[in-house]
C-alpha cells in the first residue's frame, strides 16, 4: 500500500503531462495556422476586391468611351447629312435647270445664303464650273473672278466619274481663312462630262464645340477622321494635327481594318498615353470616329483608392501578426515550463524511487533492512493466512562475531558481513522470497510458500556456502566464519498466530543451534530427524 499509492500518483502526473505534451504540438501549429489563415485572407480578400474594382471601373470607362463615340459619329453623321442634302437639291438642280442666266444665278444665290442661315454649321455653300470658276455661292455678296480648280475636292471629282459625296480634307476657306470641312459633290453636264462640282463647307468649330462638351478628363481625346486616315479634328484642339495622315496608327492599322465598331486599349503614338478607344465607322459617309478615355485618369481614383486600403490592410496583418507572434511566443514559453516541469518532476520521481530503496535497504550487505522485513513478513502473515499456504522464516546468527571484531578489527567485521551478505541474497529462489538484515549480524530470510523442509534446505545450502568461503576466523572453533540458523515455517491460522511467532520460534531454534555447537541449522525435532 505505502509503496503502490506514491507510483499511481506519478503514473497519473506522467498522463497529463503526456496530454499536455501530445497537445502541444497542434496548438502550436493551429496557432501559427490561424494568425497565418487570417492574414492570408484578409490579404487574398482586399485583393480580389481591388482587382475587382480595377475591372468595374475599366468596364465603366469602356462604357464611357463607347458612349462619347456614338454621341460624336451620330453628330458627325447628322451634321454632314444635312449639309449633304443641301447639296444633293443644289446638284440636282443645277443639272437640271442649268444656272447661266442672270436670273437663275442670283436665284441659286438667295437660297444658297437662305440655307447657310439655317443650318448652323454651315461655312458656306459653293458652285464651281467645269474650269473651277466660281459660278455661284453663299456670300452675301458675290464674289467673281475667283477660281478653285487647285482644291483637292475639285481635282477629285473632275477624275471621279461617281456621284458619292466626298469628304476633304480640313482646309482654310479662302474667303474666311477659317478652318472648314468640305463636303462635295460632282455636277454633271447633260452628257454625263464633268460640269463642275457642289460644295458645302462645314465650320470646324462647329464640330470642336461639340466635342467639348463632352468630360473626357486631361488626357482624353476624340477625333474625326476620313476612312483614309486624314485627320479631320482631333481633341484636344491642335491646328498642326489637323489633315495630319494617321492610318499608320495601330487603329487604323490593326482595328479599323478588321471591324467597323469596339473598343480597344491602346497606347498612343502621338503622345504616349494608353488610352481606351471607342470607335466606329459612319454607315453613310467614309468617315470614322474614334473616343478615347486615359487609363491612368480612369484608374486614379482607383489607384487611390488600392492605396489607401492596401496600406489599411497591411496595418491590421502587421498587428495581428505581432498579437498572433506573441500568442505563439508565450504558448512556446509555456510548453517549455511545461517540458521543465515534467523533467524536474521525473528526477524528482527517480529521487524519491531512490529514496524508497534507500529507506527499505540496509546500507551495508545491500540486502532488506529491518523495516522493509517487518512489513513484508506482515504482508505475507496475510497472503498466507488468505491463501492457506506456508511461509518459512530462516534466522542466522554469525557465529563468534563479537571475537571477530575483537581479533581483526570492526573494518573487517563490516566486510565479513558484506560477503556472508552476498551468499545469503544468493539463497533466493523465487520472486517473493525476501533476504534482509534483521539486526547486528543476524539475517533473516522469509520464503513464502516454502515449508519447513524447503527452508531447511535453503539454510543448509547457506550455511555451506559460507563455511565454503573460508573466511579465516581465528576465534572460532572451525578456523573459519560460520553461520548458525533456525528454521520455522507454518500455515498460519488467522486470529492465532502472528508474524512474531514465527520469529520467536526461528530465533529459538536458532540459539537451540548455537548451543548445539553452531555452524549448524537447528529446527524441529521432528524435521530435523
Ligand atoms: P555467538 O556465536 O553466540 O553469536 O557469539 P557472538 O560473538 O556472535 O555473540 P553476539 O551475537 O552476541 O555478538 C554480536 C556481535 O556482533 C556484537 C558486535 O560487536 C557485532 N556486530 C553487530 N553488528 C555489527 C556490525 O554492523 N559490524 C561489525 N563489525 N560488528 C557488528
Ligand atoms: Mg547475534
Ligand atoms: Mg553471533
Amino acid at each position: 500500500m505505502r509503496s503502490s499509492h506514491p507510483r499511481a500518483l506519478a503514473a497519473a502526473t506522467k498522463r497529463h503531462l503526456g496530454d499536455a505534451a501530445l497537445g502541444r504540438l497542434p496548438i502550436m501549429l493551429a496557432a501559427s495556422a490561424f494568425v497565418i489563415l487570417v492574414c492570408a485572407s484578409l490579404v487574398g480578400v482586399e485583393a480580389w476586391l481591388t482587382w475587382r474594382a480595377r475591372v468595374v471601373q475599366l468596364s465603366e470607362a469602356r462604357i464611357a468611351s463607347n458612349n462619347v463615340a456614338e454621341a460624336v459619329a451620330q453628330h458627325a453623321y447628322d451634321t454632314i447629312k444635312e449639309a449633304d442634302t443641301v447639296l444633293v437639291g443644289l446638284v440636282e438642280r443645277v443639272e437640271h435647270d442649268g444656272a447661266g442666266t442672270p436670273a437663275e444665278l442670283e436665284r441659286l444665290h438667295q437660297l444658297l445664303a437662305l440655307r447657310v442661315r439655317a443650318l448652323p454649321q454651315l461655312h458656306g455653300l459653293f458652285v464651281y464650273g467645269a474650269d473651277g470658276a466660281w459660278i455661284t455661292n453663299s456670300e452675301p455678296s458675290m464674289l467673281s473672278g475667283q477660281n478653285n480648280a487647285d482644291r483637292e475636292y475639285f481635282i477629285y471629282h473632275r477624275s471621279h466619274t461617281g456621284d458619292a459625296p466626298h469628304i476633304g480634307p480640313p482646309i482654310r476657306s479662302k474667303s474666311t481663312h477659317e478652318w472648314i470641312v468640305t463636303v462635295s459633290r460632282r455636277i454633271n453636264r447633260a452628257d454625263g462630262g464633268f460640269g463642275g462640282v457642289a460644295l458645302a463647307t462645314i465650320k470646324m468649330a462647329y464640330f470642336k464645340k461639340f466635342q467639348e462638351r463632352y468630360n473626357i478628363g486631361q488626357a482624353g481625346a476624340i477625333f474625326l477622321a476620313t476612312d483614309q486616315g486624314t485627320l479631320l479634328i482631333r481633341r484636344p484642339y491642335d491646328e498642326a494635327m489637323l489633315g495630319r495622315d494617321i492610318s499608320a496608327l495601330p487603329l487604323f492599322a490593326r482595328y479599323l481594318s478588321v471591324s467597323s465598331a469596339g473598343t480597344a486599349t491602346i497606347k498612343s503614338r502621338l503622345d504616349g498615353v494608353t488610352r481606351i478607344n471607342s470607335y466606329r465607322r459612319l454607315e453613310e459617309y467614309p468617315l470614322v470616329v474614334s473616343a478615347a478615355l486615359s487609363e491612368a485618369e480612369t484608374l486614379a481614383d482607383w489607384r487611390t483608392d488600392a492605396w489607401r486600403n492596401g496600406i489599411m490592410v497591411a496595418v491590421i496583418v502587421l498587428g495581428i501578426g505581432a498579437l498572433g507572434f506573441r500568442l505563439i511566443l508565450q504558448i512556446q514559453q509555456r510548453v517549455e515550463a511545461e517540458n521543465e516541469l515534467r523533467k524536474a518532476r521525473g528526477s524528482l520521481e527517480t529521487l524519491n524511487a531512490t529514496l524508497e530503496q534507500l529507506a527499505m535497504q540496509d546500507g551495508l550487505t545491500g540486502l532488506a533492512n529491518r523495516r522493509k522485513f517487518d512489513t513484508a513478513i506482515t504482508e505475507e502473515f496475510s497472503r498466507a493466512t488468505r491463501n492457506a499456504s506456508a511461509l518459512a522464516l530462516i534466522m542466522i546468527d554469525v557465529d563468534c562475531f563479537k571475537q571477530y571484531n575483537d581479533i581483526y578489527g570492526h573494518a573487517a567485521g563490516d566486510a565479513c558481513l558484506r560477503a556472508i551478505g552476498r551468499v545469503v541474497g544468493d539463497s533466493k529462489r523465487r520472486p517473493g522470497d525476501m533476504a534482509a538484515r534483521y539486526g547486528g549480524e543476524e539475517l533473516a530470510v522469509l520464503l513464502p510458500g516454502t515449508d519447513v523442509a524447503g527452508a531447511l534446505v535453503v539454510a543448509e545450502k547457506i550455511r555451506q556456502a559460507i563455511y565454503a568461503l573460508e573466511l579465516v576466523h581465528s576465534g572460532n572453533p572451525n578456523g573459519v566464519v560460520t553461520v548458525s540458523a533456525g528454521v520455522e515455517a507454518f500455515e498460519p491460522v488467522g486470529g492465532e498466530q502472528r508474524p512474531v511467532d514465527l520469529i520467536e520460534a526461528a530465533d529459538k531454534l536458532l540459539y537451540q543451534a548455537k548451543r548445539s555447537g553452531r555452524n549448524r541449522v537447528g529446527a524441529r525435532a521432528a524435521v530435523a530427524a
